[in-house]
């Protein structure tokens, strides 16, 4: 087992009776459940759910739910077909791996597997004011609901989650600030002289950089220092924080989410973690990554299932990390993960803006941006890791 603390062997879920526990309601659940039944898992299967919604996309809540061209993201889980047991309104609040039981608020349910697939959540700034964040369909139907022609709408952070809103807010005819604490736009995702060749993607915001947020009142947003930013709307995207909390003293090693090996098995047997709440191991990286994105949410499914059926057996997922945005017009696709000291070469868009970003160490490919190069994305994601002039 590579990178996590070395998982007791074990042996994989009983096909015909083993008892799944997966904790969330998200794509990772979905996908799992799914992939189970379709590799003839037929033991029980029993999802608990924070939210009262059936699993959902969360990519379009800040495209095109934002925007107003829809309001259903449902993703396909078909309860009955799936055979699940499905727990909505349901919050695990601890973990006892020892007698392999979760808890509840005012019961515990024993598994023989059990599979946390939580997902992430937004990280909210002190004070008492009201602070939007967006996560679920309920947030971004609030959200729109605020987006009225002429309101203050103050975005903090300049990254993915303030990127969309602030387009989204600008086709409302909202009036839109934005509060970064770097000096460039996009600097924590993408570095500052990648991130300065977006500003002028920002025109119509009244971007703010090198401007700390100190908290969020009833008048506005206080910044570090002193001045008051007025709004009628604030929205915080700042990035998000798996909840580990419900699993301490569980025995799970945990660093920033659970630590898990390229099969999403975690230090304790038949425990698997996936999705936005896992730190999963990666050979590319030669770390434990944190991914937060759709793709990997999506395709480490069948790795977890793999696992969860033969623990030391199923095949492993290390795929090159990729995720997309839409913000202002442009649809930007990245593939890899680059490092902050990594060698980057800048091609510009017509109008001088960013129009793509290749990152290299010693000559290899370590990362790729393209701003609306959709057809190039392939070729990128098969050629990192590769010598980067294969690019060309
Ligand atoms: C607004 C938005 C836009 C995005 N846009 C993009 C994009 O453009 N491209 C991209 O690649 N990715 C994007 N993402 C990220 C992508 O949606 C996530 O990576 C993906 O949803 C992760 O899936 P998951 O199943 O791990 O977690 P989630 O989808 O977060 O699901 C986890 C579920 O578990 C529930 N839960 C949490 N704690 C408990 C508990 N203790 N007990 C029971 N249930 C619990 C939660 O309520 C939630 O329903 C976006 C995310 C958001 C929020």
């Amino acid at each position: 087992m590579s990178g996590a603390p070395q998982a007791p062997t074990g042996a994989g879920l009983d096909v015909e009776s083993g008892r799944l526990l997966v904790v969330g309601g998200g794509l990772a659940t979905a996908r799992l459940c799914s992939t189970l039944r379709r590799k003839k898992f037929r033991g029980p299967i029993t999802v608990l759910s924070a939210e009262r919604r059936a699993p959902y996309d969360r990519p379009p809540l800040s495209k095109d739910v934002l925007l107003g061209k829809r309001d259903d993201t449902s993703l396909p889980f078909d309860v009955e077909k799936l055979d699940v047991e499905v727990r909505l309104g349901t919050r695990a609040v601890g973990l006892s791996t020892t007698d392999r039981q979760v808890h509840l608020a005012d019961e515990s349910l024993t598994y023989d597997a059990l599979a946390v697939a939580t997902g992430a959540a937004p990280v909210r700034l002190p004070g008492a004011g009201r602070q939007l964040t967006l996560r679920t369909l309920d947030d971004a139907l609030a959200l729109r609901a605020q987006l009225r022609p002429g309101a203050r709408v103050v975005v903090i952070g300049a990254s993915w989650i303030g990127a969309e809103v602030a387009t989204a807010a600008l086709a409302a005819g909202c009036r839109v600030t934005c509060l970064e604490f770097q000096p460039e736009p996009f600097a924590g995702a993408l570095g500052e002289d990648v991130g300065a060749l977006t500003r002028s993607w920002w025109d119509d915001v009244d971007l703010r950089t090198s401007t700390a947020v100190a908290s969020v009142e009833t008048d506005g947003v206080h910044l570090g220092d002193g001045e008051v930013v007025p709004a009628d709307v604030v929205v915080t995207g700042v990035g998000v924080r798996p909840d580990l909390g419900w699993l301490e003293g569980s025995g799970l090693a945990t660093d920033r989410g659970v630590l898990t090996d390229t099969r999403a098995r975690t230090n304790v047997a038949q425990v698997v973690a996936l999705g936005d709440v896992a730190q999963r191991w990666s050979h590319h990286t030669g770390t434990h990554r944190l991914a937060e994105h759709w793709d990997e949410a999506s395709t480490v499914a069948a790795a977890a299932a793999g696992a969860l059926l033969g623990w030391d057996e199923g095949p492993e997922h290390d795929p090159v990390p990729y995720f997309w945005s839409d913000l202002f017009g442009r649809s930007l696709q990245y593939v890899g993960a680059h490092a902050p000291d990594d060698d980057v070469h800048v091609d510009r868009a017509p109008d001088g803006s960013l129009g793509r970003a290749v990152w290299s160490r010693q000559g290899v490919l370590s990362a790729w941006l393209g701003v609306d190069a959709r057809p190039e994305v392939v070729r990128a994601r098969t050629t990192v890791g590769r010598p980067v002039t294969e690019l060309a």
